[in-house]
Formats: C-alpha cells, structure tokens, sequence
C-alpha cells in the first residue's frame, strides 16, 4: 500500500487587503494573506499544489507586479522562491511529477515555470478561461505565467468530481467551482487523519462558516455550493479544513514549523 510519507507548507510571500475583499459583506480591517505553496512527498513521488508568486519577483515584487504589488503590499523575500525551497528540502524541481494547481490567479501560477517536465492537473476550462477572463477580472492572470503552464502537459478535472490522484486515497484532488470556473482544493489523508487544503474556494475561515462567498468570484451560486461542500468536509470529526489565505490558520498550522504531515 502506496501513501504519503511527508509534506510540507512551503516558506509563503503575503499579501495584504481588506477584509470586504476576501469576504462580502466584510470591513476594512486589513487581513495579511499568506500565498502558500504545498509539497507533498508520496511513495510514488513529489505533488506540489499551487506555485506562488514568480521567481523574478522575489526580493523585488514591484518588479513583476507593478503597482498591485504596492496596492497589496506584497512580501516576497528571495529565501521564498519555490525552487530553493524543494531544494534545501532535498529534492530537485525535476523530482516534482504532478504539479496540481487551484485555480489560475497569479499568487498561484507564479512558479509554474520550474516545472514544465511535471503532469499538471487543473479543474475543467480554468486554463481556458484564464486566457479570456471577464474584463474586470484580467488582473488576476498573469500572461507570462499562462505561458510557462503552456509547457506542461495539463489533465482537467471535470466539475462535481474528485480524483484520487494515486489509488490509495491519500491525495485526493477536490472539485471546488465557483471562484474561478475550474477551483480546486487538495484532501491529504494520511494515518486516519485527513487535511483539505482549500486552495481559494475559500479565502479566510468566515467564508465557509457563515457561507458567505468572495466578491471577485466569477460563479456566486456555484461559490456557494463549493463552500457547503467545504463546510461538510470541516464537520467530519476526521477532518481539518485549511483556509490556504487565512492569517489565523496560516498561524495555527504552521506553529510546528514547514513541515505539516509525516
Ligand atoms: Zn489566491
């Protein structure tokens, strides 16, 4: 029997916005978004989920982002970047096999551009749309980025199904529609406990308490939807729900250090 045998929340960049930007309806407290990257080290190899800021951005974000960098006040050191992370890790970025990515937003895609040997596994039409996203919408994607996830060989989940990526049930991809048209979350299961990994279905914890979706989603209907899924899944007692860009969480589950499972 196959399963994981280690994983890791990489070292994260943040950005910062207001709270009535993660949440409708919310104020204008600021909330400091950690923008994660998983590496998970499963007997049949290395599943990253989601890439993070660009490499090129680190130590100078302004440099790539422009003014959303300043407007978001993003963070980045150069100890950050995801390749010297896998790398001190032990591994090389060639070891990463399956690249799973969330959603297509550009605090996701940024480092997709290591790994274009990997298989990469995004939901139904997110790639798609990400080439013709509404116009209000055209500053969450990046072109470079899209570029760089032009080289690797893509499979897409269709919505309302969830992949279990290895047979063995312990990484299992989750449809999670609504916020971009193909969002996916990640459900690590390992030892009898299971961690789901939100990706930004959710972007802080009150989205799925009080079901309550994010202004920028592009499905409101299908958002909640996968908010109610989200909320199930925390009801489980053998479940924990990670918010991947919440403060309090990023806090709570980090406290042992990067690595999170094994
Ligand atoms: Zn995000």
């Amino acid at each position: 029997m196959t399963g994981i045998r280690r994983a890791w929340a990489l070292d994260a960049p943040t950005m910062t916005a207001d709270e009535s930007f993660v949440l409708t309806g919310g104020g204008s407290a600021p909330v400091v978004m950690p923008l994660p990257a998983f590496l998970v080290e499963h007997d049949l190899g290395l599943v990253l989920f989601d890439a993070g800021l660009a490499p090129e951005a680190a130590g100078d974000p302004s440099a790539v982002y422009g003014p959303l960098a300043e407007a978001f006040q993003a963070v980045f050191p150069e100890e950050f970047r995801l390749d010297r992370q896998i790398e001190d890790l032990g591994f090389r970025t060639e070891d990463v096999r399956h690249v799973v990515l969330s959603h297509a937003h550009f605090d996701h895609t940024g480092g997709l551009s290591h790994f274009p040997h990997a298989q990469g596994f995004a939901g139904a039409g997110e790639l798609r749309y990400a080439q013709q996203p509404a116009t209000h919408l055209a500053g969450f994607f990046r072109k470079q980025d899209l570029e760089a996830a032009a080289q690797i060989s893509w499979n897409e989940l269709p919505a309302g199904y969830d992949h279990d990526l290895f047979g063995d049930g312990s990484v299992t991809l989750l449809s999670l529609p609504g916020h971009t048209p193909g969002s996916l979350g990640l459900q690590l299961r390992q030892d009898g406990r299971t961690l789901v990994l939100s990706g930004d279905a959710a972007h802080v914890q009150r989205n799925i308490s009080q079901t309550t979706g994010i202004p920028v989603d592009v499905d409101s209907v299908r958002a909640l939807d996968s908010l109610r899924k989200l909320k199930l899944l925390a009801a489980r007692p053998d479940v924990t729900v990670w918010v991947n860009h919440d403060p309090d969480d990023w806090q709570t589950h980090r406290a042992g250090g990067k690595q999170i499972l094994g």
